[in-house]
C-alpha cells in the first residue's frame, strides 16, 4: 500500500477519436502500475467531478455557458484542437475534480498524484492546445476558497510553456532577484553552462507563484510571463535540464513560500516526443521528478502532481515515463516516512 493516494477514473478518457494526444494513456498507466506491483487497487481514489461553481472560480461565465450548451464558435473549437462534445466537457469537469481531490490528499499525506489533468493551456475565456478547463488552477482556487491553503506554486515541467497558468495567476512586479541566479543549490551539480542559450526571466506573483521550464522554440508562440520562465534551447539533455530546474526551484523558493506545490509532470520533454524538441531520457525524466519531490519534502511543502502532455512515438514510453513519476514519489516519500 502506498502512503499516498492516486486519483483516477476510467472516465478520464478523452473522447477525441484518432488524435496525437493518447487519450487512453490514463487507463494504461493505471493498468501498468497495478501489473508491476507499484500500486494496489486500494491506492486509487475515484474523484467526483468539479461543480460548475468550482469551474467558475477560474473560468468566465460566458465560456462555461458555451461549453455547457455546445455553442462554441468554429474558431474557438479549432483553437482548442480537440473536437467538442458533451462527453468531452464531462471528462474535463472530472479532471478538475480529480485535481481538487489530489490537492486535498496532498495536504493530508504530503503528496498525491492525479493520474490525469495538467491542462495548462486553458485560459479563463477559451481553451487551447488540447486543454478545455485548467484543472490545476481550479484546484488551487477551490482550496483557497475553502481556507485550506493561502498560497501555491506551480512547477510546470511540460515541454510547452504554461501560458494559461501564467495568465490566470498573472504577476504584477518585476522580480527583485537577478535571474538566472546560481545561489544555494539543492543539487551538487554545476549550474547551467553559459554556453547554453537558455534564459530565466521572472515577475512576482501575488498568491500563486508560477514556474515554467519549457522549450523556447515551441508552442505557444506567445508566452505570457510566469513568475519564472526558463526558456530552454532545442535539444537540452538531462544534466543541463536538471541544473536549470534546480536553479528555478531554488530561486522560486527563496522568493516565495507556498502552502502547496502543484507539479505538472509532462512526459513531453522526452527525446522521442513528437511535439517536443528537448532530449531528455526516461531516466532523466525520473530524476527530474525525484528532484521536485526531494525539494518539496525537504521543506515540508505538500505536492500535488498532474500528468499534462506526452506524445512519444511509442505510447508505451509515455506510459512508462508517467508511471516512473509514481515510482519516484514512492522512493522519496516511502523511504523517508
Ligand atoms: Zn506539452
Amino acid at each position: 500500500m502506498l502512503p499516498f493516494k492516486l486519483v483516477y477514473s476510467d472516465a478520464y478518457y478523452l473522447p477525441i477519436g484518432e488524435h496525437v494526444f493518447p487519450a487512453e494513456k490514463y487507463r494504461r498507466i493505471r493498468d501498468r502500475l497495478l501489473a508491476t506491483g507499484i500500486a494496489e487497487v486500494g491506492d486509487f481514489l475515484e474523484p467526483e467531478p468539479a461543480t460548475d461553481l468550482d469551474i467558475l472560480l477560474v473560468h468566465k461565465p460566458e465560456y462555461v455557458h458555451k461549453l455547457k450548451t455546445g455553442t462554441l464558435g468554429p474558431r474557438e473549437e479549432m483553437e482548442m484542437e480537440i473536437p467538442y462534445s458533451r462527453d468531452l466537457v464531462e471528462a474535463f469537469w472530472l479532471a478538475a475534480g480529480g485535481s481538487i481531490a489530489a490537492a486535498r490528499e496532498a495536504l493530508a499525506d504530503g503528496i498525491s498524484v492525479n493520474i490525469g489533468g495538467g491542462f495548462h493551456h486553458a485560459f479563463p475565456d477559451h481553451g487551447e492546445g488540447f486543454c478545455m478547463i485548467h484543472d490545476v488552477a481550479v484546484a488551487i482556487r477551490r482550496l483557497q476558497r475553502d481556507d485550506k491553503i493561502r498560497t501555491a506554486m506551480t512547477v510546470d515541467c511540460d515541454v510547452h510553456q504554461g501560458n494559461g497558468t501564467a495568465v490566470i495567476f498573472a504577476g504584477t512586479q518585476t522580480a527583485s532577484e537577478p535571474l538566472p541566479s546560481a545561489g544555494a543549490s539543492t543539487r551538487s551539480s554545476s549550474p547551467p553552462s553559459s554556453a547554453l542559450r537558455g534564459r530565466m526571466r521572472g515577475v512576482h506573483a501575488r498568491d500563486v507563484f508560477t514556474i515554467s521550464l519549457h522549450q523556447h522554440n515551441n508552442y505557444p508562440m506567445w508566452k505570457p510571463p510566469s513568475s519564472i520562465d526558463v526558456d530552454l534551447p532545442d535539444g537540452v539533455e538531462d544534466h543541463d535540464y536538471l541544473a536549470w530546474l534546480d536553479n528555478a526551484l531554488s530561486s522560486g523558493l527563496r522568493q516565495f513560500e507556498p502552502d502547496l506545490i502543484c507539479y505538472l509532470a509532462g512526459a513531453d520533454p522526452y527525446k522521442e516526443d513528437q511535439l517536443g524538441g528537448l532530449s531528455l531520457t526516461v531516466e532523466g525524466l525520473k530524476q527530474r521528478d525525484e528532484l521536485v519531490f526531494r525539494v518539496a519534502r525537504a521543506r515540508n511543502i505538500p505536492v500535488m502532481v498532474t500528468f499534462a502532455g506526452g506524445y512519444a512515438q511509442n505510447v508505451e514510453d509515455t506510459v512508462a515515463i508517467h508511471c516512473n513519476t509514481v515510482v519516484a514519489a514512492k522512493e522519496v516519500f516511502v523511504a523517508e516516512k
